[in-house]
């Protein structure tokens, strides 16, 4: 158990780097969960994996740190969840939103996941990131393939040359990835290549294997600021009424931050993360900058500043970071966006999928992972992982799009939540709108949602 305890500060031994231009039945690129989850479950499976990571562990990941109940069956899948139920976390029984207004509901979360430890924790990056890439790069090794971390990729080769050249529409669907470009120890690095002709791209909003399929091989939009938040993240310690290891994460609709949210996620017995999120169009429109936003919610709002009255600000801890939303685009043929083409499957941030209005994007990095890792192993064309993935993710990032639309009109959420404070029934329904997709389904059923708010 004493070496379990910060495990997460230590670095990690990925072993020997291999030879330039060595050739692999898959090449994973980024080591987040989205791409630790793609090498794993592919290594699982038997295939030689080259699993390549910018940053050298132990690196921080600017993130609210929620990992919920979605994520739990990849992290028991992948072997991590007796490790991290023995390291420190913070175990979520349920969500705590407040108006702008002020008025406040608690939705618990269902009864029996809390009790299967099944309905979801929160824990900071550094080391839930750090558990799941240490055991996924020793699936990767132990399964005859190789890791490199420090390891920038620039870019991508493909069949009829090098990856950025002859990006004209329709020229793109008869590319053929064939391998990466890297610099071997960072931005200085040695230049080396390595050949793939099945290559995931999971480098988050910035991945260079985005680029070169969205951007550079169809002409595509990458990055459309309406469908991308900007969010803003600090710790803080002696936050009052946090919970001791367990309990609530908070969401609050503050006046001020509206359209965006204000979240308090606990992530162990005295730290909080503590952070804000707004669509980067209505950010600009606002012209509002999000730490002194959170700055003022803190020092002057009546629900928070006692609560931070004795607390005290991990010094550092200030740090931003793009979420890419998977809302659907309007009139576009690829939703959310192209995540693959002949050799590519796009995951997580890098398919921009992260759930519109909850912000969360672990789960579906985890879920993408796994689905890339299956049709590279049956062997099915990327245009099927395209359509399998939005008509599994498709229904609720859809759904959640909706809600963070209705989200953005104050007198809309009053009512809501002032309504639902007062009725038990409201906060049993979203209860199981987490619980079940059956009942999120409701959600679209006006008669439904009619009956449940006005009796
Ligand atoms: C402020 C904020 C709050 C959030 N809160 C939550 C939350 O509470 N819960 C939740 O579930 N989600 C949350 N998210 C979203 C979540 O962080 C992401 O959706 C999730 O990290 C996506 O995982 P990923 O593996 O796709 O990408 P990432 O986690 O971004 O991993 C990408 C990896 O690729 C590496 N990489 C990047 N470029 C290269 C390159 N050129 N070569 C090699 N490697 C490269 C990076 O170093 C990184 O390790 C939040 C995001 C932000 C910004």
């Amino acid at each position: 158990m004493a070496e379990l305890v910060n495990s997460w500060e230590q670095p990690i031994n990925t072993g020997e780097i291999p030879l330039n231009r060595s050739m692999f039945d898959a090449i994973v690129v980024g080591g987040g969960p989205g791409g630790s989850s793609a090498a794993g479950y592919l290594a699982m499976a038997g295939k030689s994996v080259l699993l390549l990571e910018k940053g050298l562990w132990p690196r921080d990941k600017v993130c609210g740190d929620a990992v919920g109940g979605k994520s739990l069956g990849h992290v028991k899948a992948l072997g991590v969840k007796e490790t991290l139920e023995k390291s420190p976390h913070f175990r979520v029984t349920g969500i705590k939103f407040s108006s702008p207004k002020g008025n406040t509901v608690r939705v618990a979360l269902p009864e029996e996941d809390v009790q299967r430890l099944e309905a979801g924790y929160s824990l900071p990056r550094k080391q839930f990131d750090h558990l799941l890439f240490d055991k996924c790069q020793q699936l990767v090794r132990e399964n005859g393939g190789k890791v490199i971390q420090n390891c920038l990729v620039t870019g991508v080769l493909f069949d009829d040359g090098e990856g950025g050249e002859d990006p004209g529409n329709g020229s793109g669907n008869r590319r053929h990835a064939k391998g990466v470009t890297v610099k071997v120890g960072g931005r200085k690095g040695e230049e080396r290549t390595y050949y793939s002709t099945e290559i995931v791209g999971a480098a988050g909003y910035q991945c260079p294997v985005a680029k070169a399929v969205v951007r550079d091989s169809f002409d595509e939009v990458l990055v459309d600021n309406t469908h991308f938040c900007d969010g803003y993240r600090e710790y803080w310690r002696n936050v009052k009424g946090c919970g001791d290891g367990v309990g609530d994460i908070e969401i609050h609709f503050v006046d001020s931050v509206v359209p965006g949210y204000f979240w308090m996620f606990p992530v162990s017995k005295d730290v909080v993360n503590v952070g804000i999120g707004m669509v980067v169009s209505l950010l600009q429109k606002e012209k509002k900058k999000l730490r002194l936003l959170q700055k003022d919610v803190i020092e002057n709002h009546p629900l928070f500043k006692e609560r931070f009255a004795d607390a005290e600000m991990i010094r550092g801890s200030g740090r931003g970071w793009a979420l890419p939303f998977g809302s659907p685009r309007k009139k576009a043929k690829h939703q959310p966006r192209r995540a693959s083409m002949n050799g590519i499957r796009l995951v997580g941030d890098s398919a921009s999928l992260v759930d519109p209005f909850s912000g969360e994007g672990v789960g579906n990095a985890l879920v993408t992972g796994e689905l890339a890792a299956k049709h590279i192993i049956d062997g099915k064309s990327p245009e099927e992982y395209q359509t399998e993935m939005w008509k599994i993710l498709g229904p609720e990032l859809t759904n959640s799009y909706r809600m963070q639309k209705l989200s953005r009109r104050k007198w809309l959420l009053n009512w809501f939540v002032g309504k639902a404070s007062k009725k038990p029934e409201i906060q049993e329904m979203m209860t199981e709108m987490i619980a079940s997709k059956e009942a999120q389904e409701n959600l679209h059923s006006p008669w439904f949602m009619f009956k449940t708010l006005m009796f």
